[in-house]
């Protein structure tokens, strides 16, 4: 009992979700001591309307093995493997109950599934030698009620409660992190760059929706927040799964996403303002948004990066609306200067 405690102690220390799954997988590990224990996650591919599925790996930890594996959060998704390979932990998501059956190599497998406030978001599965007892059924039960209100606890903290993005509050930490990982940076360096063989690159954009003010005028607040909850599905729907999404308040909208080069970047933002131009929004029909974004830089400041996308957006705007603006494009147009002084106002 004291070590169930002393694991969840553990599980509830940390509030990197990374770490968080890793720690859950290894006290489970401890607790029964299986074959594998691994937590797998369903991601939505969905891009540009061809839906599909696949199982990312979260953590991972087999019998004999100190360490946990998992994919990285960028990995490419097009190479997980698709959900329909495994029928049952679909089932189990779907029923939202344990499933618990006998593999053809004579071991046991039991799934359970993942829930957020929100929606099932994947599946814990266990494998052992002998069919998992039911008072340890019952632990993983509880330890998972534990994990799943730790988990809901940060969302609240960390997400905007109407579109379920992120806030603000969180940026400045991932921007951070993301720093840490770009070539040459004092992370990569110790690490003798090889986590990141091929050099990160991170990208920030700002969005900003087109005379939402009027959207308001005419239709009134409600509808205008239904707008916002429309936009950040439209977003989760553009971008790819690992692209970090925050509503910054009111109807201003910042993604941090890491892709090979800027050409890459400004095709997903395009693809935002594709998919938001050709939406239909009901009663309000259509609507439009301006996009800025920059390339993020070793030894930026998350407020100096913010500025240059911020920029950018300003620029879309006089320029017509309805459109991507890069800034390192508008700086060698000659159409906007490079501030060499970065604010030392803080925006954050
Ligand atoms: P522009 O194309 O120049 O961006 O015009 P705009 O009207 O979108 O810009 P402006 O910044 O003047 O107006 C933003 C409006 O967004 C003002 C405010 O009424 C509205 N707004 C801000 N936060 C919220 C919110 O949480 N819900 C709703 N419904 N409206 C909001
Ligand atoms: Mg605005
Ligand atoms: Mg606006």
């Amino acid at each position: 009992m004291s070590e169930v405690v002393d694991h969840l102690a553990e599980l509830t220390g940390f509030r990197d979700r990374d770490v968080m799954d890793v720690t859950l997988v290894s006290a489970l590990r401890d607790l029964l001591e299986p074959l594998s224990v691994a937590i797998y996650r369903c991601i939505e591919l969905g891009e540009e309307g061809c839906a599909q599925s696949r199982w990312l790996t979260r953590a991972r930890l087999v019998a004999g093995e100190a360490v946990a594996t998992a994919d990285p959060l960028w990995a490419d998704p097009s190479r997980l493997p698709p959900c329909s390979d495994k029928p049952q932990r679909l089932e189990c998501m779907k029923s939202r109950g344990v499933l618990q059956l006998q593999q053809a190599d004579g071991s046991w497998l039991t799934i359970f599934p993942l829930a957020t406030e929100r929606e099932v978001v994947g599946v814990l599965e266990i494998v052992s030698e002998q069919r998992l007892k039911s008072g340890a059924e019952r632990m993983v039960c509880s330890v998972l009620r534990i994990y799943h209100n730790f988990q809901g606890l940060l969302d609240y903290s960390e997400r905007d409660t109407l579109t379920g993005l992120l806030n603000r509050k969180t940026f400045d930490e991932s921007f951070l992190k993301a720093l840490g990982e770009l070539p040459g940076s004092a992370a990569c360096i110790e690490a003798g760059d090889r986590r990141h063989a091929g050099g990160a690159r991170y990208f920030l954009g700002v969005i900003d929706i087109d005379h939402f003010k009027s959207v308001n005028d005419r239709f009134g607040h409600l509808i205008g927040d239904e707008v916002l909850l429309l936009l950040s599905r439209l977003m989760r729907s553009s971008f790819r799964f690992h692209d970090l999404l925050y509503r910054f308040g009111g109807e201003e909208f910042v993604v941090l996403m890491r892709c090979a080069d800027e050409a890459d970047a400004a095709h997903a933002f395009e693809r935002l303002r594709h998919n938001t131009e050709h939406y239909a929004f009901p009663q309000v029909g259509h609507i439009s948004v301006s996009v800025g974004f920059t390339e993020v830089r070793p030894g930026d400041s998350p407020a100096a990066a913010f500025e240059r996308a911020d920029r950018a957006v300003y620029h879309a705007k006089d320029a017509g609306r309805n459109q991507v603006q890069s800034h390192a494009a508008l700086v060698a147009a000659g159409a906007m200067r490079e501030q060499t002084q970065l604010s030392a106002v803080e925006l954050f």
